[in-house]
């Protein structure tokens, strides 16, 4: 049994990296790993349309009408339903294509984009789980990097958060958060 929970404070808010299910946090809002049509598939986006009910697909469904759904690297908020987050944030983060194709930036930008509305909606908490890192195939060690690297970076930049949870599906995925982690904090 290793280790599953890491916290650190970074400019005043607890930073936690966990082993867990994201359907199942308490926080204001989670974010979800979407896709452009907003239309709720596999993995996690799965799991949070089916923990959290109709509610999500209606207003999913509202903003694909209305917007055409979310392009890549962008953000768009709906309620919770049933979970116990209020919000959900749908992020959608870039499929891998090898790295060439503006993948860390779009990447970056999912994070930046969901940290920015949780404060224009007033949340100060928030979950995260490894955007991409699923059947978009991107890199673990380089998506952690990307991911704790932006999230430090808002931090850094706005004091404002208070506690951002990043929930990783097993064991190994918080490994390689952690160690990535490590590596930007003692940089
Ligand atoms: P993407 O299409 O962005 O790659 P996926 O849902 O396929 O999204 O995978 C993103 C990450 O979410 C993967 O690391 C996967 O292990 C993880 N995951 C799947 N279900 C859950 C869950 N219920 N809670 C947290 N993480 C989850």
């Amino acid at each position: 049994m290793g280790e599953n929970r890491v916290e650190v404070k970074v400019n005043g808010c607890r930073l936690l990296l966990m082993v867990g299910d994201i359907t199942e946090q308490d926080t204001e809002a989670i974010v979800n790993a979407a896709n452009e049509g907003l239309r709720g598939g596999g993995g996690v986006d799965g799991a949070i349309h089916r923990a959290g009910g109709p509610e999500i697909a209606a207003a999913c469904r509202k903003i694909r009408e209305e917007k055409g759904g979310c392009p890549t690297g962008q953000a768009v908020i709906t309620p919770g339903g049933w979970l116990r987050a209020k919000y959900v944030i749908h992020a959608v983060g870039p499929v891998w294509r090898g790295g060439k194709c503006g993948e860390e930036e779009l990447l970056a930008s999912a994070y930046r984009n969901s940290l920015r509305l949780a404060r224009e909606k007033g949340i100060k908490t928030l979950s995260f789980p490894a955007i991409s890192t699923g059947v978009y195939g991107y890199p673990l060690p380089d998506a952690a990097r990307v991911a704790l690297t932006a999230i430090i970076s808002e931090l850094e930049t706005n004091n404002y958060f208070q506690e951002i949870r990043v929930v990783l599906f097993n064991q190994e995925i918080f490994r390689v958060f952690s160690e990535q982690l490590q590596k930007i904090l003692t940089l």
